[in-house]
């Protein structure tokens, strides 16, 4: 028998985890630096305090296996929005026909937060430190907007101004989110904008340029660049966004304990990796261990941008303007433009290093889907479930029905734990086109990868110089 009284797993304020997990010292192979683009050696630690806040450096080559959270900011996120609920989709079982006790679905939503992703996870520990740093600012781009209002949020919290650089083509489409990133107090700028040298560059030839993630990242750092009240903040790839994200797993973990329940299969979408890791990483550490020996962890990727899936583990630059450290990381290439999916988040060329590092040591796996099977699977889940999922959300959602499906019809007992990271409430455009019949599949032909991985751009970095 379901028991619908355990359908809906809530933990109490006080019971937000006391500590992040750290996977560093746990990688079967090591953590590779970042590189800097000027010398091609390891960047010293004094350049990248310059760019973000102090203890974010510090926890980024931590080696310690756990983090403890402040407990001043264990009181922001329990007076906000955490922990946030987990639920078994008895609804969406339902439908799949597989209601019983045999194959369970839960999902722990993210898009409970303010901002209505797992975004404000990092934003408002990035900001807590920029506070205690004494800093007066942060500032970011963005591209969807997602991360641009996470970031606002987080600083409307501690009282510092937030400066976010929105890609132009983005400003102009989603009016939605750049309202809400100006609601909590955050200045918005179309970006190539003329309150920065690189944007002006851009946008004195073209005043209507559409902008690119690449600029706008230029943008927010020679900001940043400008007084030592203000640094640079990121949303996702790097080490110690991951680990503020692991405040997820860890809540996970102790929800599914309070129903009897072990996940099997672990789902999460990824872009820059964040929110897959967030969930994954406390379990991906009991896998190496030996204590969940067999979980099978898979991160999804969309055919139009699978960067893991089909990409190449080289040295590659973070960002399109070749201005930020060079990563280690499975990668598209950074000259790589990804055609228009709605899953803005996924369209990264590259992915987060310990990501990279787990699938070459196969503790995780990972897939892909095309755009119009995901935004059915997102349409699917509303009716079953209620809530929307966010076309980068849809593609978890996707593969979690599908693995449901295959348990179903191998007559498997499974348990599938999946990452709903985020509500689609601004992007119902992308159901609009469904709709209509307007979506179109993008699938990323080998022979582009090919010829942007052989680009003269690319870095040659020689690891023995280290
Ligand atoms: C930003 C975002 C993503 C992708 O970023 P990750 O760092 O890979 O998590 C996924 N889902 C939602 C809802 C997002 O806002």
């Amino acid at each position: 028998m379901v028991n619908y009284f355990n359908s809906r797993i809530l933990l109490q304020p006080n019971e937000v985890p006391k500590e992040w997990v750290n996977i560093l010292p746990d990688l079967p192979s090591p953590m590779t630096p970042l590189v800097n683009p000027m010398d091609g050696k390891p960047a010293p630690p004094e350049m990248a305090f310059a760019i973000f806040p102090k203890e974010c450096v510090l926890q980024e080559v931590s080696q310690e296996p756990t983090i403890p959270i402040p407990n001043e900011l264990r009181e922001i996120y329990a007076s906000t929005y955490r922990p946030s609920p987990l639920h078994r989709a008895l609804g969406l079982e339902k439908e799949l026909g597989i209601e019983g006790n045999d194959i369970k679905i839960f999902y722990k939503n993210e898009s409970y937060s303010p901002t209505g992703s797992h975004k404000p996870n990092t934003a408002i520990a990035q900001a807590y430190y920029a506070k205690k740093d004494g800093l007066e600012e942060l500032v970011t781009e963005t591209g969807a907007g997602q991360w641009g209002s996470g970031l606002s949020f987080g600083c409307n919290l501690f009282g510092i101004k937030c400066t976010v650089y929105m890609v132009r083509i983005s400003f102009n489409q989603k009016p939605g989110r750049k309202i809400l990133m100006r609601s909590y107090n955050a200045e918005v700028h179309a970006s190539p904008s003329r309150f920065t040298e690189s944007g002006k560059v851009f946008i004195e030839k073209d005043p209507e340029h559409p902008g690119s993630l690449g600029i706008a990242i230029s943008e927010a750092v020679e900001h940043s660049l400008r007084s030592d009240k203000i640094r640079y903040s990121l949303g996702s790839v790097v080490n110690f966004v991951l680990l503020h994200q692991t405040i997820v797993g860890q809540e996970a973990k102790v929800q599914l304990e309070k129903v009897g329940a072990k996940p099997d299969v672990i789902i999460g979408c990824m872009g820059g990796g964040s929110n897959f890791s967030g969930l994954m990483i406390p379990f991906a550490r009991d896998k190496i261990h030996g204590t969940l020996p067999d979980v099978e962890i898979i991160g999804v990727e969309p055919r139009a941008c699978p960067s893991v899936c089909k990409g190449e583990y080289r040295w590659d630059f973070g960002d399109t303007s070749m201005k930020g450290p060079i990563v280690k990381m499975h990668t598209l290439g950074h000259t790589f433009i990804p055609s228009p999916i709605h899953a803005g988040g996924l369209r990264y060329h590259g992915i987060a290093p310990i990501v990279s590092i787990l699938h070459n040591n196969k503790v995780i796996s990972s897939v892909m889907h095309h755009q119009i099977e995901v935004i059915e699977a997102g349409l699917q889940f509303a009716r079953t479930e209620g809530i929307l999922p966010a076309p980068e959300t849809a593609h978890a959602v996707k593969e979690t029905i599908d693995q449901a499906l295959k348990a179903k019809e191998n007559n498997e007992k499974k348990t599938i734990l999946f990452n709903f990271s985020g509500h689609g409430f601004f992007d119902l455009m992308a159901y609009k086109e469904y709709m209509t019949g307007d979506l179109k599949n993008y699938e990323l032909p080998n022979e582009e990868i090919k010829k942007a991985l052989a680009s003269s751009e690319m870095p040659q970095i020689d690891e023995s110089q280290f």
